[in-house]
């Protein structure tokens, strides 16, 4: 494994851990440098052959949960009748590890369907490229992801952050499917309903499988959504509308793009949804406010000559 063009001011000094986070991380800047080596010598070392399966759901394997360590975003298998896909593939340096996985579970790499993206972030989405040329397959987007995608747009996928120092690779990558809301795509008999969840980007999908939604970067566990930044498409009344449909389904449980899977619950879900809705009106996300009431009370302050009690006027 090499470190590429890793910069070492990024990282958070002291973190020993296998998974390493970028300073001021969002999800959208997770790393996993260190993870290749170790995983390698686990797989090898203790499953020359094969894997059981460690399913989340039936038809669904994540596969940082089947390999027993986080090695970067989730990576959904979803299968039926031998035929299977991925819902993002993650860093491109965990390609290999990803593919040595779905080999083990003994799943033909000619069946693949097709690659998902859930959106044009690197690090769901940076490995597409070097995963297609392995699998001989398609990669499947939302329209809104096909020119950073096939570009290699390095802002809007985030890739590159000038004012932090970080710049990492963004391979451009063909898109064949082009999915939106409402589409249906077909794994053997299972069902993947698309959901269009634009908000943090306006690429984001979600895919409803029965009970459960892959709900990407919407929201997790602990009640944090993916990142707000204009650079790659954030939109917050579009996000609060997104939460609001997830909440307003009868989706059980949210399988999402980073950590563990977890119920859907309204009142949890509100929680958030009145945090974000509650940036439309402040300055906390700069031009993506609707506006900014302090600066109306400075205007009649200002036109008043209105200074606070108790100031000392020299
Ligand atoms: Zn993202």
């Amino acid at each position: 494994m090499t470190t590429g063009n890793w910069n070492p001011a990024t990282e958070i000094t002291g973190q020993t851990g296998r998974q390493r986070r970028i300073a001021g991380s969002s999800d959208c800047y997770f790393a996993t440098y260190n993870a290749c080596h170790s995983f390698r010598s686990l797989l090898f070392k203790t499953t020359p052959h094969m894997l059981t399966p460690k399913p989340i759901f039936p038809g669904v394997i994540e596969l940082n949960f089947q390999a027993g360590e986080v090695l970067g975003c989730n990576v959904y298998l979803v299968h039926d009748a031998g035929e299977w896909l991925l819902i993002d593939i993650g860093y491109e340096e965990t390609v290999d590890d990803f593919i040595e996985i779905i080999r083990q579970l003994d799943f033909p790499l000619s069946r693949c369907k097709t690659l998902v993206a859930t959106h044009a972030d690197v690090d769901h989405i940076q490995g597409l490229a070097k995963a297609k040329s392995i699998l001989k397959t398609s990669v499947t987007a939302h329209p809104n992801a096909v020119e950073p995608l096939q570009t290699g747009d390095t802002l809007i996928t985030l890739a590159e952050i000038t004012a932090q120092n970080l710049k990492l690779e963004m391979p451009p990558v063909q898109i064949e499917h082009q999915v939106n809301d409402g589409d249906i795509i077909t794994v053997g008999s299972l069902e993947l309903e698309v959901w269009h969840t634009p908000g943090h980007t306006n690429s984001q999908l979600a895919f409803r499988i029965g009970d459960v939604l892959l709900s990407g970067d919407n929201i997790y566990r602990d009640g944090c959504i993916g990142a707000i930044d204009a650079h790659h498409g954030s939109d917050i009344k579009d996000f609060v509308r997104s939460l609001e449909r997830i909440r307003d389904s009868d989706v059980k449980w949210l399988a999402p793009s980073h950590g563990p899977i977890f119920a859907n619950n309204p009142e949890f879900m509100n929680r958030t949804i009145d945090r974000v809705r509650g940036y439309l009106k402040m300055a906390d996300f700069g031009t993506l406010a609707d506006s900014w009431p302090l600066m109306d009370q400075w205007d009649d302050e200002v036109a008043a000559g209105t200074l606070p009690e108790g100031l000392d006027r020299l």
